[in-house]
């Protein structure tokens, strides 16, 4: 037998943990052999309605004792359970005469098969179809799917992918580490690692040949596992371990690279009770709060700028002596708003949305623009204020000047759309700063909608023609002297942060739980070391060899020393 020594797989996060293996499968259901039916159709489609509305009942019963995304994704599930399309497909397949535990396994393989063919992130939510399947053939069969795992101790949890009704029966605090053999970085198991904070590597191909009790080293930052480890090894990873955890003790003072340039570590807030978490886990000011909360349930009316000022002021209240940028309401496309809706639109990313929404309901901006300078008075924090969506020069100059008129000092754009970027020179004159919103800028820059999950792989921020972007934006601020922050989910990345900074950003903002990391990460490279990495990822061909060449140069820096 071939010795296993390393795997590798798609790291979630930056964590290393060490333990022994356990494998967590359920017994999946054999594929139904004896297929004719003595029963007949009608009786075989009474059982297979029985078996689903059990599975179905079940799951509703998990979602409800499970955290928010959990819930979600169980409910989702439940629903397809329940689908009168699934239902009829199951009576299609009973009329040739099978028995109910293979017309239900096919008709979930059919639906199956049409997801996997749809992309990678469909292909990954057929992987819940399975699930489904293998549930309801063993609700006819009389067997439990339950997943018992009690070992007694900590380990690192092995499996072919994770479902969210498993994960919703798993004690987490037991496990170090998920493994899987199967799934991608969207994948359910993916998802949970990374609000839960659990080190995670997906798509491990051969972990499910490691015997339990192996022991393992689980990288996620390198998105290795390493088997049996030598003494050195142990060494190397308990040393790493141990930094991580000085790291996240120390008192988080300021983000900065190694050789002191500071990087200003901000949160992405979206309701004001997130505040307190945000100062909790060291950020250093909101660099992005999203006003659309106040606005999401009104159908006809804006909010009063009474309670408009009142959530400003709880969030600006948490940050005395410290930057808080709220951006102007962003309504339209994936943030429909109902009384600010222009209407039918055929393509609503490139419709009246963001700023260009705000400039035709005047009275909504001139309400909110009231609101906060009204806060910025109750609270000592440093107010900015930016527009979502800004396309022109003229668009940056009219809504810094009505920033500024409101009596707001400090103005500001996002960068989101490829022609503001691109001119980030003009447009960074007419204003005071500028926050680059990845998110959107990827979405326009690769001409993928956001929310569509068959180009999701073309979502991604590490594209080189995103970060010449990027480079544009920072070379501007750098030489006009303006701020250049990112607010988009690519601050959240580790290593693309230090990229980022390369590039000339001078402030992140993110979801607070990823600000320890980043920080860490930060402190490792000088901004010497941050250009040339942003270098090597500037010079690959797609987003992924970006990310290799980036992680190549930032490993190679690091030996060196
Ligand atoms: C972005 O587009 O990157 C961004 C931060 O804004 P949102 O995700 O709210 O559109
Ligand atoms: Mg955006």
């Amino acid at each position: 037998m071939i010795e296993v020594r390393e795997l590798r797989g798609v790291g979630v996060g930056t964590g290393v943990v060490v333990g022994p293996v356990l494998h967590v499968s359920r017994q999946t259901a054999a594929a139904p052999t004896d297929a004719r039916s003595a029963l007949g159709a009608d009786a075989e489609l009474a059982r297979a309605r029985e078996a689903l509305a059990s599975v179905s009942a079940q799951l509703r019963e998990r979602a409800a004792g499970a955290d928010e995304a959990t819930r979600d994704v169980l409910e989702a599930q439940a629903l397809m359970t329940d689908d009168p399309e699934l239902i009829a497909s199951v009576e299609r397949h009973l009329g040739s005469g099978v028995t109910a535990e293979k017309a239900v396994a096919d008709a979930f393989g059919e639906f199956a098969a049409l997801l996997a063919d749809a992309g990678e992130y469909f292909a990954e939510r057929a992987a819940d179809l399975h699930d489904l399947s293998d549930r309801a053939v063993a609700a006819l069969q009389g067997r439990s799917t339950e997943l018992v795992v009690d070992p007694g101790h900590p380990y690192v949890l092995v499996a072919r992918d994770l479902a969210p009704a498993d994960t919703a029966v798993l004690d987490l605090d037991r496990v170090l580490a998920f493994v899987t053999s199967e799934g991608g970085p969207t994948s359910h198991t993916a998802i949970l690692a990374r609000q839960r904070g659990i080190v995670a590597i997906v798509g491990a191909v051969g972990v499910e040949g490691l015997p339990d009790g192996t022991q393992v080293i689980v990288d996620a930052e390198r998105g290795r596992v390493w088997v049996d480890p030598d003494a050195a090894e142990l060494a190397d990873a308990e040393a790493r371990i141990a930094a991580r955890q000085a790291a996240a003790d120390a008192p988080a003072g300021p983000g900065a690279l190694a050789d002191g340039t500071p990087v200003k570590l901000l949160a992405n807030v979206g309701k004001p009770g997130e505040a307190a978490e945000a100062v909790r886990l060291g950020a250093e000011g909101v660099g992005l709060f999203r006003t659309e909360f106040l606005f999401l349930d009104r159908l006809t009316t804006a909010p009063s700028v009474a309670d408009q000022q009142e959530s400003y002021r709880e969030v600006l209240a948490a940050f005395p002596g410290k930057r808080v940028v709220v951006r102007l309401l962003d309504a339209g496309a994936d943030k429909p708003l109902a009384f600010l809706s222009p209407g039918e639109e055929e393509n609503p990313a490139l419709g009246q949305r963001g700023l260009r929404a705000l400039r035709a309901s005047a009275s909504v901006l001139a309400d909110q623009l009231t609101a906060l300078a009204g806060a910025q008075a109750q609270t000592e924090a440093e107010l900015w204020v930016m527009a979502p969506m800004v396309a022109t020069v003229e668009e940056t100059a009219f809504i810094t000047r009505a920033i500024h008129d409101a009596g707001i000092r400090t103005a500001g754009v996002m960068v989101e759309i490829p022609s503001v970027a691109l001119i980030a020179d003009r447009v960074l004159s007419r204003t005071d700063f500028a926050s680059i919103g990845t998110n959107d800028l990827t979405q326009y820059t690769m001409a993928a909608d956001r929310q569509l999950g068959s180009v999701a792989a073309l979502q991604d921020p590490w594209h080189p023609a995103v970060l010449r972007l990027v480079k544009e934006v920072g070379a501007a601020g750098a030489a006009l002297g303006k701020p250049v922050g990112v607010c988009g989910e690519a601050a959240a990345d580790p290593l693309l942060a230090v990229v980022l900074t390369g590039l000339g950003v001078t402030s992140l903002s993110m979801s607070p739980t990823a600000l320890a990391d980043v920080r860490v990460s930060l402190a490792r490279h000088t901004l010497d070391d941050a250009r040339a990495i942003a270098e090597a990822a500037l010079a690959a061909d797609e987003a992924a060899d970006a990310r290799e060449a980036a992680r190549a140069a930032a490993d190679t820096i690091t030996a060196g020393r």
